[in-house]
């Protein structure tokens, strides 16, 4: 008698799974990855199949029988790597499976149907209507005529020659025509923008980091590599070439980008060099085009997925090449339960299936450098030298203009007399920071969260960027009455403003996600940008991502050390690739360019070494650092988050997991905390980070004592997160 291990779809952490369920005759097709109903105690649940067995420990009359099995499933690979996921980043199975099976499936087993399509082919006699002056009306005449050329045609084609469905239905009735519904995929548009197209040559870099990953994959060397290649030294070639090769083998590729929508120009090349052979998988598309694009992956019929983080979960058999462009971007981070890393699961895909994973950056994450084989690109593709930068201390008196120094001022001058494109970073967007009242000092901070409220002009509202909250612009403090409020600090807002006086008549574009959500996406500001003769593009990290616009002539960050001020151990890791990013897009065009770096910390080992475009000295004394302090790739980090309406009841559950793993870990296991977090969303919060030599058991024992605490009653209203390896 088969039995079927089923992991049922609920989340609820204390469930003990998998449960065993009998097979009968009819579901004798049911295999690992099958999606069944099921009954469960008294309810019915959706379940996958993770294991196909002979025997069970439970006597036969005491299994039930799963109820029905449904249409979709995933692969037995991809329910190996999403109970690995829910394993690794301590979650539920539930969880780690629901990554992997088909798009819109959720917990009830139901998601968007295929799109059916009607088409209309002509019969026998249809033909012969045509030729014995049967009596036929001119539409029907016009189909009939129209389907003797083509074979076969949709209605919706059929409609150009004037039939709608109710005459096809009455030709059908007449028996000249055959109707059928079928299948077909729903696919998304593809926009380019700036992607420059074509086949080019490949650069003697291209050629050997190319046959590196092909000598890899033919099974010569380690599975996995770091390229290291300047903006700008063709590392989406490389890429291409090396889909190509895995195509060759008869292999898939997955290519996964940090964010689709700031990464237009890889998708499109992809699309150009690929055709039907690719898929794209994200969230904006329609809940029936991810499934379509699902499909047409697990069924073969395209080979390679372009995507973000959740791609790497693509169903792509075969698989030969997993692609991270861009790994050193944070986004491949998932921030809801599983936090998994999209990059570790990638290397743990590879490894399973035998794949080869390269992880492509300008400015790679120190644990990539540290512990991957490494090719270098270490010039542009075109042969042009990366721009100057010159470093501005904002410290002493700029002589500039608010917040632009007058070095700056003076630049966007040049530009705007000679021409040109400039790009403006500035990461923080509205108008200021803070508001607050000069007579009396009082502060807006938002009510649910500890921290300021933004200034957000234009709207004319206080904003808390954490939550959402907003409350109306003040003309007088509440407190004194005064009228003299100060806006301190800009924010992209503000600069645009500024920048629209300076640039004059230049137009300024304006991209951060607020501005994003106004107008018609990131895309159409980029590719509003992209048209222009000239203009100024100014806004979050953003416009620092992905595009590549060759006739910029000017580059300028804004407050560079702002991301150096966090208390966090990858603040210079991320301040250095902020300004690098940035810094390399510049100058790409026959008229070079220069790039200015406005800052408070000049001497920042993250500011001089971007300002020099200077990876690996950074990425050198970056590493020497980690040693001294013990940070990863010396060390893994997981970070246990205990939240409560309360404070009280925060701060007790943290000194119970505290003291519980102080008491289960070794000793050389760094516990920290329990340490206070700024209050979100009204909720108290207090994290206990682990600093663990060895991952494995550190995890492990998190893990147990977060199964307890959950499952313990006294600490009700308290939610528990983990963070494994936290960004
Ligand atoms: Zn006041
Ligand atoms: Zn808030």
């Amino acid at each position: 008698m088969a039995i079927a291990k089923v992991e049922p779809l609920l989340t609820t952490r204390s469930l003990r799974g998998p449960f065993d369920y009998r097979l009968p005759e009819r579901l004798a097709d049911v295999g690992v990855g099958s999606v069944l109903r099921v009954p469960f105690g008294r309810q019915r649940v959706v379940g996958v199949v993770v294991e196909v067995a002979e025997a069970s420990d439970l006597p036969p009359e005491r299994l039930a029988e799963p109820l029905e099995a449904l249409e979709a499933g995933a692969t037995p690979e991809l329910v190996r790597l999403g109970l690995w996921v829910a394993h690794e980043y301590c979650s539920t199975p539930a969880r780690g499976l629901e990554l992997v099976l088909p798009p819109g499936m959720g917990r009830t087993g139901s998601g968007p149907g295929p799109r059916l399509e009607l088409s209309a082919s002509i019969t026998r006699a249809g033909r012969d209507a045509l030729t014995d002056g049967v009596r036929l009306g001119r539409v029907q005449r016009a189909a009939l005529e129209a389907l003797i050329d083509a074979g076969e045609l949709t209605a919706a084609e059929l409609q150009g020659a004037g039939a709608d469905t109710q005459a096809l239905r009455r030709l059908e009735s007449r028996g000249l025509v055959e109707l059928r519904r079928s299948e077909r995929s729903r696919r998304p548009t593809i926009v380019g923008v700036g992607a420059r197209s074509g086949r080019p040559e490949l650069t003697a870099d291209q050629s050997a980091a190319l046959a590196r990953v092909v000598s890899a994959m033919d099974g010569q060397e380690r599975g996995e590599l770091l390229l290291n290649g300047v903006t700008g030294s063709g590392k989406t070639e490389v890429y291409l070439a090396a889909a190509e090769a895995a195509l060759e083998r008869e292999r898939g590729a997955i290519i996964l980008v940090p964010e689709i929508a700031l990464a237009p120009q890889t998708v499109s090349r992809f699309a150009a060099r690929f055709g039907d052979r690719v898929a794209l998988l994200h969230s904006r598309l329609s809940g029936g085009e991810r499934r379509d694009e699902w499909q047409r992956l697990r069924l073969g019929e395209a080979r390679v997925c372009v995507g973000p983080r959740s791609a790497v979960f693509a169903p792509v058999s075969d698989l030969g090449l997993i692609v991270v462009d861009e790994e050193h971007d944070s986004s491949y981070k998932q921030e809801g339960d599983p936090r998994y890393d999209a990059r570790e699961v990638a290397r743990r895909r590879a490894e399973q299936v035998g794949a080869v994973l390269v992880c492509g950056s300008a400015t790679p994450r120190p644990e990539s450098w540290d512990r991957m084989p490494r090719v270098d690109l270490t010039e542009r593709a075109d042969g042009v030298p990366l721009p100057p930068v010159e470093v501005l201390d904002m410290r002493t008196g700029t002589g500039g203009d608010g917040p632009l120094h007058a070095r700056t001022v003076e630049a966007l001058r040049e530009v705007r007399s000679a021409g040109g494109k400039t790009i403006v970073m500035l990461n923080r967007r509205g108008w200021s920071p803070y508001l607050s009242c000069r007579s009396c000092g009082r502060a807006w901070g938002c009510p649910e969260c500890d921290v300021s409220l933004v200034v957000h002009r234009r709207e004319d509202r206080l904003r808390c960027h954490h939550c959402g909250y907003a409350e109306p612009l003040p003309a007088a403090c509440p407190d004194c009455g005064s009228v003299t409020l100060a806006r301190q600090g800009a924010g992209t807002e503000r600069v645009a403003e500024l920048l629209v006086e300076l640039a004059a008549p230049l137009p300024v574009f304006r991209l951060d996600s607020d501005s994003a959500a106004a107008a018609g996406g990131h895309l159409d500001i980029l590719r509003r940008f992209d048209v222009a003769d000239a203009g100024v593009l100014v806004g979050t990290q953003m416009v620092g991502k992905g595009h590549d616009f060759p006739d910029v002539v000017l580059s300028v960050v804004l407050d560079a050390d702002a991301t150096l001020r966090f208390p966090d151990f990858r603040s210079e890791e991320r301040t250095f690739a902020l300004v690098a990013q940035l810094a390399g897009r510049s100058g790409r065009g026959p008229r070079g360019g220069r790039v200015l770096v406005q800052t408070l910390a000049p001497e920042a080992e993250a500011i001089r070494h971007a300002a020099a475009h200077d990876a690996q000295g950074f990425l050198a004394a970056e590493l020497e650092r980690r040693r001294a302090l013990g940070y990863p790739p010396f060390s893994h980090l997981v970070r246990l988050e205990l939240t409560a309406p309360d404070a009280r009841d925060a701060e007790a559950a943290a000194g119970r997991a505290h003291d519980r793993l102080r008491n289960e870990l070794p000793a050389e296991v760094a516990l920290l905390g329990p340490a206070p977090r700024f209050r979100l969303r009204g909720r108290h919060r207090r994290q206990v980070l682990l600093k663990a030599p060895e991952r494995e058991p550190a995890v492990a024992a998190v893990r147990e004592a977060v199964d307890d605490l959950a499952g313990s009653r006294d600490l009700r209203g308290v939610a528990i997160s983990v963070d494994v390896d936290p960004q």
